[in-house]
């Protein structure tokens, strides 16, 4: 993997999740020149605990947000599923939906959820995203006959993605310095104001600092994300 990679697809559960996990990096990337984009695969609809708002009304506010948070990043697309929170199945028209990003994209480096993990809870859309975008990767992006209507049809050629990195992971084995971006960082996580549980920018910020402080106790004190990375034959 080159350091700063051309294309990247973030293939991203949840309106916040990519921002939190990796929004350093996403940033950090663009400013050099790499060229991202987004595929968000649900609406968000579940996540809160306000009994007045209907899961609508929900998935219109957080893919708003969304579409906010990218800006700030300098993301150049946003594709959304609209897919409803907590209903993301292992299903080929999943699988199908990635496999065509990918195949338009055509990506370096995938940016997804860790799909293993054992001794810590996952939500399980994280879950089930993580295991679909790899398996979306590899192989079925790079076999014509995987999806062949998306080949033979819309002429999207198969593709290549040399590698996949995980956030959310147990086994961090790739670590990222986002010392320069991390005020970016904060800035796309607070466009995310319906997550924000009542929670100040300055509470925000301190958490956000003192997690990238503590995974970057294993690269040299530097305010780091980490990523598990997995490579394929290109
Ligand atoms: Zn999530």
């Amino acid at each position: 993997m080159k350091a700063i990679p051309n294309k990247v697809l973030v293939v991203t559960p949840h309106p916040d999740d990519a921002e939190i996990w990796c929004g350093g990096t996403i940033a950090s990337w663009i400013k050099q020149g790499a060229d991202v984009c987004y595929l968000l695969c649900t609406n968000g609809s579940r996540g809160t605990e306000d009994t007045d708002i209907t899961p609508q009304e929900l998935a219109e506010i957080r893919e708003q947000e969304q579409l906010n948070a990218a800006s700030v990043l300098g993301v150049r697309d946003v594709v959304m599923l609209h897919r409803n929170d907590g209903e993301l199945e292992d299903t080929t028209d999943f699988r199908r939906d990635i496999v065509e990003q990918i195949r338009k994209v055509r990506p370096d480096v995938v940016l997804s959820t860790e799909p293993y993990r054992f001794d810590l809870s996952w939500h399980r859309d994280h879950r089930i995203t993580g295991q679909v975008a790899l398996d979306a990767v590899f192989p079925y992006a790079r076999d014509h006959l995987h999806f062949g209507e998306l080949w033979s049809e819309q002429g999207l050629e198969p593709h290549k993605t040399g590698t996949m990195l995980f956030w959310g992971t147990e086994r961090p084995d790739t670590f990222i310095d986002i010392t320069k971006v991390m005020d970016t960082k904060i800035k796309s996580v607070m466009s995310h104001n319906s997550q924000m549980s009542g929670r100040t920018e300055e509470e925000i910020s301190d958490l956000l600092v003192s997690r990238a402080e503590e995974v970057g106790k294993i690269n040299n004190n530097i305010l780091s994300e980490a990523f598990r990375k997995v490579t394929f034959r290109t």
